[in-house]
């Protein structure tokens, strides 16, 4: 007699269900989900998460680790539904203790907070984002004088860029600077010394970088005491997309859960576009035999999400990589529609095609939410952008609130990070030279008094301001005090704004539209619990951008989706359109590129292509500007089709041009007379 099974198990197939059902609700060996994209990796990880739950795991013990925050809670969102099913109404509270859920990033920032007093770590540290570690590498740079008396020594974003890369692929410097940096091989006495006094500046300002979230943490969990209190805290670790992790994220892993017990990862190989930032595909490859105990692997072969038609295209595209993926992938879903290659004249052509398909699609019934836009790199939608304002057409960009990298804003952010780390320079020097009259060398002498007082307030009430900065200097002092005084979530915010606004409209002339942002700030801060946690998210994970300037757009209204390819992983739309599809473009960097980058260049078109439900379209400008239009006296090439599209796929696709012969007619010609109406007028007094 069969037994009978709760609906979300019934709605898998075999191999998803194994996968979901593996140790049954316990504590099982480690498992691992590899497949394809489209064929319900992640939707079974939510079913697994479900379903540990329905049979009674607790939440607050299970560990989720996705890409983005926004994925995360998806997926929280999806776990509740379908336990749901089960447990009614309970669910909600149930996955409302589900709060380990979310980047690799961001869980480490706060177990590292967790555990501070035992490392040796001060748990108000804060984190400086890729930029103010730039600043800081630069500051030391300067300090060492290798700017000065080493002609043409690395800038500080390759210094950056080579230190991160080293860190994140745990490899001797050599070793990096050869593979990825030889131009800068000649340095590596003295990169060496730069990095040891970066490190040194980190911990005397209480700071920790991206990297640092991972190396402490790596490190923390190398201590065997610790690493089994953080192991014996959760019964359960899940990891999606682990093709793109770092032998740092791999080596936390183990380190949690040695013998691989209650260890779900879940990831495609073909899908590795990470490894620009030290990812490492092997992670997954090697997952099955790094435990004493075999991992139980599932692959999953039968896509769900896109046509049979696109999936061909697809199969095509990454079944010319020099690498041979073992997965089968097939669809049932029919089509008689192939992917579009779409030949327009040039970027605002490109845009006008997109708006144009876009409202047709939105007419005949697809919400623009179903229908998204992925580039290369962020500046590409450019022209996009303006078209879509033009014509009021709402759209969100994910990940790219450019007005968080906006002079103002970060000055009401350094304001804060200084309040909740009074030994953080980087933000302290900028506060503190908001204040006419106050120099660098004022604002070291400051942060030394500060930070040599019993308490910080304290030693900056006991500082005497020089004349100039006289009339500023209490107001700052009440400020500061009060931030230190204990944080008031989310009234600190307009108490810091309503303190900068007469140094706003001293230094910059357009205050009106800066305050705007601010306010904005304001509002984005009033979605997070505290100050810390808004501090910490906003630097590991910047909300999504809206061309709404009212603010983040409601859940329910109609808008565009505009994404990096990178940012759109793990994502579905019904229409997809990749801008760009040239070469030069994608793949980027020609020419410089090694081979194993212009393969990795591959796989991201082919994830661009995987989004893509029902409708796929690559347009191809016959030219394009590469680093943007709003670089003046920037010249543009002439085009021509990805290389990852040679003649011998090109079966797969149906090529058109647009403006198609009908779109051209239904444009009224512009007449072909040429008349000088100005001349004529001339004439007329002759
Ligand atoms: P990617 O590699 O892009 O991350 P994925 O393998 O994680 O893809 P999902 O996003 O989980 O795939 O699933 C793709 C689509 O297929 C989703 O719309 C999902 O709801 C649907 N799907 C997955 N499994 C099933 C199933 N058994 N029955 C019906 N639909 C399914
Ligand atoms: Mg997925």
């Amino acid at each position: 007699e069969p037994t009978l099974q709760p609906a979300y198990l019934a709605r898998l197939n075999d191999a998803q269900r194994r996968a979901v059902e593996h140790g049954d609700g316990q504590i099982a060996g480690p498992l691992l989900v590899i497949a394809g994209a489209g064929s319900g990796k992640t939707n079974t990880l939510a079913h697994r998460v479900a379903h540990l739950i329905v049979k009674g795991a607790d939440p607050r013990r299970i560990l989720l680790m996705t890409f983005s925050r926004r994925a995360a809670s998806e997926m929280a969102r999806r776990v509740e539904r379908i336990a749901g099913e089960v447990l009614g109404r309970d669910a909600a509270v149930i996955t409302d203790a589900l709060t380990w859920a979310g980047t690799f990033h961001g869980i480490g920032a706060r177990l590292l907070r967790d555990y501070a007093l035992e490392i040796g770590l001060d748990p108000a540290f804060t984190i400086h984002d890729r930029e103010d570690s730039a600043d800081l590498m630069n500051l030391v740079r300067h300090e060492l004088g290798f700017s000065k008396t080493e002609a043409r020594f690395p800038t500080k974003g390759t210094c950056l860029a080579i230190y991160s890369r080293a860190v994140n692929a745990q490899a001797p410097l050599d070793e990096v600077l050869g593979s990825a940096f030889p131009w800068c091989a000649g340095w590596a006495e003295q990169l060496k010394q730069l990095f040891a006094g970066y490190v040194e500046a980190k911990q005397a300002q209480n700071v920790l970088d991206y990297d640092d979230l991972l190396l402490y943490w790596a490190q923390m969990a190398a201590e065997p005491e610790i690493a089994a209190h953080l192991g014996g805290r959760f019964d359960h670790v899940l990891v999606d997309e682990y093709q793109d992790t770092n032998r740092l994220q791999a080596s936390i892993l183990m380190a949690l859960k040695p013998d691989g017990a209650g260890l779900t990862v879940v990831g495609d190989d073909a899908q590795s576009i990470y490894s620009f930032r030290a990812a490492e595909v092997r992670n997954i490859l090697d997952f099955p035999k790094q435990f004493a105990q075999a991992a139980d692997v599932v692959m999953l072969e039968r896509n769900y999400r896109s046509t049979e038609t696109i999936l061909a295209a697809a199969n095509a595209v990454i079944g010319e990589a020099s690498e041979r993926f073992t997965k089968n992938l097939w669809s049932e879903r029919k089509s008689t529609d192939k992917p579009r290659l779409v030949s327009v004249r040039d970027e605002v052509e490109q845009a006008n095609f997109v708006c144009d398909t876009i409202l047709a699609e939105r007419e005949a019934g697809t919400a623009l939410k179903s229908q998204a836009v992925l580039f290369r790199a962020s500046h590409h939608s450019g022209p996009l952008e303006i078209e879509l304002t033009r014509r009021n057409i709402p759209f969100v960009k994910f990940g790219g609130l450019k007005f968080l990298d906006a002079a103002h804003v970060k000055d009401v952010l350094a304001v804060l990070r200084f309040a909740e780390n009074p030994r953080d320079r980087v933000a302290g020097f900028r506060v503190l030279q908001l204040m006419p009259g106050i120099g660098p060398s004022a604002a070291a002498q400051i942060v030394e008094t500060m930070t040599t007082a019993l308490d910080e307030a304290m030693g900056l009430a006991g500082w005497r301001p020089p004349q100039r900065a006289a009339d500023d200097w209490p107001g700052f002092v009440a400020l500061y005090s009060g931030l230190r005084a204990g944080a008031k979530w989310p009234a600190d915010l307009e108490q810091v704004r309503l303190w900068y606004e007469p140094h706003l409209e001293r230094i910059h002339e357009d205050a009106i539209t800066r305050r705007a942002d601010l306010l904005q700030l304001e509002q984005i801060g009033s979605g997070y619990a505290s100050r810390e946690r808004f501090l910490t998210e906003l630097t590991l994970d910047p909300p999504d951008a809206t061309s709404d300037q009212a603010g983040p757009p409601h859940r329910d209204e109609d808008y565009l989706i505009l994404s990096t390819i990178h940012s759109a992983k793990g994502q579905e739309w019904k229409n997809v359109f990749v801008l760009n599809t040239v070469d030069g473009c994608i793949p980027a960097d020609l020419g410089v590129g090694t081979k194993e980058d212009i393969e990795e260049e591959r796989r991201l078109l082919y994830v661009a292509m995987t989004r893509a439900k029902d409708n796929l379209n690559l347009v191809m400008p016959q030219r394009f500007f590469p680093h943007g239009q709003a670089a003046r006296g920037d010249r543009h090439l002439y085009a021509s089709r990805t290389r990852f599209i040679p003649a011998s796929i090109l079966a797969a696709f149906q090529q058109v041009s647009w403006p198609t012969a009908q779109a051209a007619q239904g444009r009224t010609p512009r007449p072909e007379v040429r008349v000088d109406i100005g001349a004529r007028m001339r004439g007329m007094w002759k």
